[in-house]
């Protein structure tokens, strides 16, 4: 796909109760393969958010009258409407995200994929057997306004994985993207409106200023928020004062452990492809590797060979896989990182980047690291990956789990006995034998320790976007 010419759009609009309006004011967006400004998105003012919230307050009973199927149905036009919208979407995506163009359109598909994987499943309901003769009837009723905060990684993933449960379930939402990538989530809006009663989806941007007056505000019931562990803490306080409910996916530490036993190769792709996918910039990718000393310089050999042959630029360019970070303060943090690791750690190897002013790192592999240096005791959130020593894995656990974070893990080892049993002592939501972690519809997911709150992913998600309700009947 050639890369679109109309560089100065001016056009996005919030979707507020059901209206597509201009934002208060208005801000630029930058894309990162450039640094330069490309379009301007609505910037809501706490009036419009007031308004948004109470739109979706408004629409509430309604739309959680509406039958299971009916609401079905709109989860699956809305999949249908924004997938054949990819054309438009993926290369808006790469323009304000940075990600190849091939990484885009898969966001694309993964939106629409989340939204058809809630519409497949039943909202379970059962009688409990309390006791002979004493039946007492469980149902999952909608909660009322949900608050769906996003972060800039993966906007459109996000988005899908919020909006799906929550709609499904009954309740209306009112989605704030990240201010640095809001214009897919206000075009998909614009995309959508007719397919939704009014005040059912809203979706507002802001320029990080929003989030506080959303989190606390009163009509909202439940607080659905995906970014930093910092920000999650503010949410969860300023939730505190309506007790609302809170799903919070947060940052990760994420471990590898790789036992002496491994083919070295095999599981050197594995781990570069976790380690790196989206530049680094994910949750789940893992953020340091522990390897034995018996393997060490040969992984890090591999992953080296690796990390030369990546091939970063300007995200529509052909045969591009790494895009730059996603913006200015997270690619000036992760050079920081990677300035102050130099000083201690050994370059094993990097990727070459494009001169110019995008936002670029090179995909870089470390080691001879400190324990304590913050490119490992930290969320690096960029391709920068150290690998660090261990001669005993009891210590390799002990270092493992000697953090805040509890996301997910790996474990590799020629036998997957052995893996699994060490798999099982690393605090962690989930932890992988012999692979990283991949999504599934059936699969839960939840953060551990300050990685999060609550579980997300099938019946998981039902449950996390509903308010558990008993009906008893008596004896
Ligand atoms: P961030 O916390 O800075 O921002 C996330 C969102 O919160 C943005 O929409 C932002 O505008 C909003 N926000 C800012 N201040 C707020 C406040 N006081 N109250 C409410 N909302 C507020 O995070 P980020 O830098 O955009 O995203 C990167 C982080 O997201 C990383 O830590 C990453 O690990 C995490 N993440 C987690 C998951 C997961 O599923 N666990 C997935 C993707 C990203």
């Amino acid at each position: 796909m050639d890369k679109p010419q109309t560089d100065t759009n001016t056009n996005f609009k919030l979707l507020i109760g059901g209206k597509l309006v201009a934002g208060d004011a208005t801000m630029p967006v930058i894309n990162p393969a450039t640094g330069a400004e490309f379009a301007h998105a609505p910037r809501a003012s706490k009036a419009q958010l007031d308004e948004a919230v109470a739109a979706a307050k408004r629409a509430f009973p309604g739309w959680a009258a509406t039958s299971v199927e009916d609401r079905r149905a709109v989860l699956r036009a809305i999949a249908d409407r924004v997938e054949a919208a990819s054309d438009e979407l993926a290369p808006l995506l790469v323009r304000e995200n940075g990600m190849p163009l091939a990484n885009a359109r898969i966001e694309v598909i993964v939106f629409a994929g989340k939204l058809r994987a809630c519409a497949r499943k039943e909202i379970q309901s059962r009688v409990i057997e309390v006791a002979p003769g004493w039946q007492a009837e469980q149902v999952i009723r909608p909660l009322g306004v949900v608050a769906a905060i996003t972060a800039w990684n993966v906007p459109l993933i996000l988005l899908g994985s919020k909006l799906g449960p929550a709609l499904m379930v009954g309740n209306t939402v009112v989605a704030k993207p990240a201010p640095t990538t809001p214009l897919t989530a206000l075009r998909i809006g614009e995309l959508v409106a007719d397919l939704l009663p009014p005040g059912v989806l809203n979706i507002i941007t802001d320029a990080n200023d929003l989030g506080g007056a959303l989190t606390s505000h009163p009509d909202v019931r439940l607080v659905s928020f995906t970014g930093s562990t910092a920000t999650g803490k503010k949410v969860v306080v300023s939730g505190a004062g309506t007790m609302k409910r809170a799903i919070m996916e947060l940052g990760g530490n994420d471990p590898a452990i790789v036992l002496e036993d491994v083919d070295v190769p095999e599981v050197a792709r594995i781990l570069f492809d976790s380690a790196f996918m989206n530049s680094g910039q994910a949750c789940i990718a893992t953020k340091r590797v522990y390897a034995h000393r018996a393997i060490h310089e040969a992984l890090c050999a591999e992953l080296g060979k690796l990390a030369r042959a990546a091939r970063s630029g300007d995200g529509f360019e052909e045969g591009v896989a790494f895009g730059p970070l996603q913006n200015k303060a997270q690619f000036e943090r992760v050079q920081a990182l990677l300035e102050g690791a130099k000083k201690s750690a050994t370059i094993v190897a990097q990727g070459e980047i494009p001169e110019g002013p995008g936002y670029f790192v090179p995909p870089t592999i470390l080691k001879d690291l400190p324990e304590d240096s913050p490119v490992v005791t930290e969320e690096q959130f960029g391709p920068v990956l150290p690998v660090l020593v261990f001669d005993d894995v009891e210590d390799a656990i002990a270092r493992a789990n000697a953090t805040t974070y509890g996301l997910a893990g790996s474990v590799f080892s020629g036998n997957p006995a052995r893996a699994r049993a060490i798999a099982a002592r690393i605090e962690a939501g989930t932890v992988t034998v012999n692979k990283t972690i991949a999504f599934h519809e059936n699969l839960p997911f939840g953060g551990a320790k300050e990685s999060g709150l609550g579980v997300d992913g099938g019946q998981h998600a039902f449950a996390a976007y509903g308010q558990l309700h008993i009906v008893d009947g008596g004896r």
